[in-house]
C-alpha cells in the first residue's frame, strides 16, 4: 500500500478528505453510503467517488445489511442494502495502559476494535527511566512480532498513563511512577521508527465514550473517573479539551476543604482525598478493624468489601461514602458553574460505590446551585469498563495518524 498510503496522508489535510469519511465510518458505521453522505453533509457524487477509492485501496469495504442482521430482515425488502465499514487490518496500532504496578498491551484494528490483552506486573513506582522503557519496549515488541503478515502497516504506539502528560509525550507526573518530567515517547518512537503519543487515561476514556454510539451525541461532556484517584476527561463543542500545557482537566485535584485530608499529589483537602479509594480507605481503617494494604492501591475486593459493609447499613462504612458524595457534589457544582456541561457521566472503578454516594451527592449540589444552573447539566453514572483506556488510545492514534 506504499504509493498509496502517501496519498491517504497528504490528503488528510483537504477540506473533503478520506480522514473525514474514515473517521465517519469508523464511528458510525456499518452505514449506507447515503447516511454518510447526509453525516458528511456531501454529494451522492463525492461520497461514491471517496468510497470508490477507499474501497480499491483496501481501507473499507462493503456488507450487505443481511449479513449483519441475519438472512430473514432481507427477506421482502428486495435487494439487501450495501454498507460500508473499515477493514479492520488494513493498518493496525500498538496500544498500551500504564497504571500502578501494570502494564498492558494490545493490538488495535483500524476499525477502532481492541485485541486480546497481554499484562505484566512489577513495581512501576521503583522503575527508572531506562527500565520504564524497557519493560515497555519488550511488551511492544512482542506485540509486534505477533501481527500476522495479512494486517497492514502499524500507524503507531499509544500510551494511556494516569497523570499529567505535556504534549503528548512527557509525563510531567503519573501516581504510577517516580519519574518526573519524563519523555515516555522519544525512545520508543526511536526504538520502533513509529510514531509514540502518551495520553491522560481519563482523556482516553472520555474519547472512547464519545465515540461509542450509544450515546446521543452531545457537544459538552464530562466524564469524571473515579477509582484510586479521581480523574475527568473532558469533551467541549465536540472536542477533546487539552491544555496547550497538556494538562487536562484535574478535577480530582480542585479542592473541597481548606486544609482537609492530605492528597497522592501532596496538597490537602482536594476531591480525591475524600472520594479516590485510597482516600476512602485511609479513613475507614482508621475507624474500622481492616486488613492492611500497600497504601497507594487498596484492592478492588477491599474496597467491594467496603461497599458492601456501607450497603449493609453499618454506620461507619455509610458516613464516609455520605462525604465522599459531598464532596464529590460539590466539585461537580464547581464544575456545572464554570462550563455547563451537557450531560456529566461518572465512571471508572470507584463507580462500585455510587449509590452510596448519590443521596448525599445529589443535596450538595441542590445546595449549591441554582436550579436553572442545574437543570443544564444531567449527571448519571456509567457502567465501568476496563476496556475504555485501551479503546480510547486506540482512537487517538487512528484519529492522528489517519
Ligand atoms: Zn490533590
Amino acid at each position: 500500500m506504499g504509493a498509496a498510503m502517501d496519498k491517504f496522508e497528504s490528503e488528510h489535510s483537504q477540506p473533503i478528505s478520506w480522514h473525514r469519511v474514515l473517521q465517519a465510518v469508523r464511528r458510525y458505521g456499518p452505514l449506507a453510503r447515503v447516511d454518510l453522505g447526509s453525516i458528511l453533509e456531501l454529494s451522492p457524487a463525492t461520497i461514491s467517488s471517496i468510497t470508490g477509492d477507499l474501497l480499491r485501496e483496501g481501507y473499507i469495504r462493503e456488507v450487505a445489511d443481511s449479513d449483519l442482521h441475519g438472512v430473514e430482515s432481507g427477506r421482502g425488502r428486495g435487494r439487501p442494502k450495501v454498507l460500508i465499514e473499515l477493514a479492520p487490518d488494513a493498518a493496525c496500532m500498538i496500544a498500551v495502559k500504564l497504571s500502578i504496578n501494570r502494564i498492558e498491551v494490545a493490538r488495535g484494528d483500524f476499525a477502532g476494535g481492541v485485541g486480546p490483552v497481554t499484562s505484566r506486573s512489577l513495581n512501576t513506582l521503583e522503575l527508572s527511566g531506562a527500565a520504564l522503557i524497557a519493560a515497555l519496549g519488550d511488551l511492544i515488541a512482542a506485540e509486534i512480532a505477533a501481527i500476522p503478515a495479512s494486517v497492514g502497516r502499524i500507524i503507531g504506539i499509544g500510551i494511556a498513563v494516569q497523570g499529567l502528560i505535556h504534549k503528548t509525550e512527557t509525563l510531567v507526573w503519573s501516581p504510577a511512577l517516580s519519574l518526573r518530567n519524563f519523555n515516555i515517547a522519544a525512545p520508543l518512537a526511536a526504538r520502533f521508527g513509529r510514531p509514540v503519543i502518551a495520553m491522560n487515561d481519563a482523556d482516553c476514556i472520555a474519547l472512547a465514550i464519545q465515540q461509542r454510539g450509544d450515546l446521543q451525541p452531545v457537544e459538552n461532556l464530562a466524564v469524571v473517573m473515579l477509582g484510586t484517584g479521581v480523574g475527568m476527561g473532558l469533551i467541549l463543542g465536540g472536542k477533546l479539551h487539552a491544555a496547550s500545557s497538556g494538562a487536562g482537566a484535574e478535577f480530582g485535584h480542585t479542592k473541597y476543604q481548606i486544609d482537609g485530608p492530605l492528597c497522592h499529589c501532596g496538597r490537602r483537602g482536594c476531591i480525591e482525598s475524600f472520594v479516590g479509594d485510597y482516600a476512602l480507605y485511609r479513613d475507614a481503617r482508621s475507624m474500622l478493624d481492616l486488613p492492611n494494604t500497600d497504601a497507594l492501591h487498596p484492592s478492588e475486593e477491599q474496597m467491594q468489601a467496603l461497599v458492601d459493609l456501607a450497603e449493609s447499613g453499618h454506620n461507619v462504612a455509610v458516613s464516609l461514602f455520605k462525604q465522599a458524595g459531598r464532596a464529590l457534589g460539590y466539585g461537580l457544582s464547581n464544575l456545572i458553574a464554570l462550563i455547563s456541561p451537557d450531560l456529566i457521566l461518572i465512571t471508572g472503578s470507584g463507580v462500585r460505590g455510587y449509590r452510596q454516594m448519590e443521596p448525599e451527592m445529589r443535596r450538595a449540589l441542590d445546595e449549591a446551585l441554582v436550579d436553572t444552573l442545574l437543570a443544564q447539566t444531567e449527571i448519571r453514572p456509567y457502567p465501568w469498563d476496563e476496556d475504555l483506556t485501551l479503546r480510547g488510545i486506540v482512537l487517538q492514534v487512528l484519529e492522528v495518524g489517519t
